[in-house]
C-alpha cells in the first residue's frame, strides 16, 4: 500500500481545520497511520523544504512555517500520493478546484492551509524526516469496503 505525507500549515491548524481535512481523507477512504502535532523548529522546516532553499519566497516560507504548530500526518492506500495532491488542491490556490481544501478554505499561496507528498519518493523521504519513531500500523474493518 502507497504512504503519503500530509501536513496542515500553522494556518489549518489556528484556523481549525484539522478535523475537516482529516475528515475528506477519512471519509474517502484511506487510512491514519501516524500523527502528531508539533512545531519542530527552523532547521528541520528548512530541511523538509530544502527544494525550495534558492526561491526568493524561502525565509518566508519557513517564517510561515515555525510560526505555529503543524499537523505531521501519515496517511495510506491505493495512489494516495497522486489523490492526496488532488485532494489538496493546485499550489495556488486561485489554480484550485473548488472541491478542493485550498480551493475551499484558502486565498494566497503563502497561506496555502496544507501540505501534500510530490511523488512517491518524497514521501518515503519526508515521513522519515517526521517519523523516524516510525509509523502505527494497524488493522481496518474497513478494508474489504473500500476495495474489492
Ligand atoms: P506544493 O506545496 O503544492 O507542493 P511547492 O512545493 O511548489 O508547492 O511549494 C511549497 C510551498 O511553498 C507552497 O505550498 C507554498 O506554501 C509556498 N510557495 C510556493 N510558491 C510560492 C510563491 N510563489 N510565493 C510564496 N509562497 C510560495
Ligand atoms: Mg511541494
Amino acid at each position: 500500500m502507497e504512504r503519503t505525507y500530509i501536513m496542515i500549515k500553522p494556518d489549518g491548524v489556528q484556523r481549525g481545520l484539522i478535523g475537516e481535512i482529516i475528515m475528506r481523507f477519512e471519509r474517502k477512504g484511506y487510512k491514519l497511520i501516524a500523527m502528531k502535532l508539533t512545531a519542530p523548529g527552523k532547521a528541520h522546516m528548512e530541511t523538509h523544504y530544502e527544494d525550495l532553499s534558492g526561491k526568493k519566497f524561502f525565509p518566508g516560507l519557513i517564517e510561515y512555517m515555525t510560526s505555529g504548530p503543524v499537523c505531521a500526518m501519515v496517511w495510506e492506500g491505493a495512489n494516495v500520493v497522486k489523490e492526496g495532491r488532488k485532494m489538496l488542491g493546485a499550489t495556488m490556490p486561485s489554480e484550485s478546484a473548488c472541491g478542493t481544501i485550498r480551493g475551499d478554505f484558502c486565498i494566497e499561496v503563502g497561506r496555502n492551509v496544507c501540505h501534500g507528498s510530490d511523488s512517491v519518493d518524497s514521501a518515503e523521504k519526508e515521513i522519515a524526516l517526521w517519523f523516524p519513531e516510525g509509523v502505527c500500523a494497524w488493522d481496518s474493518c474497513e478494508g474489504k469496503w473500500v476495495y474489492e
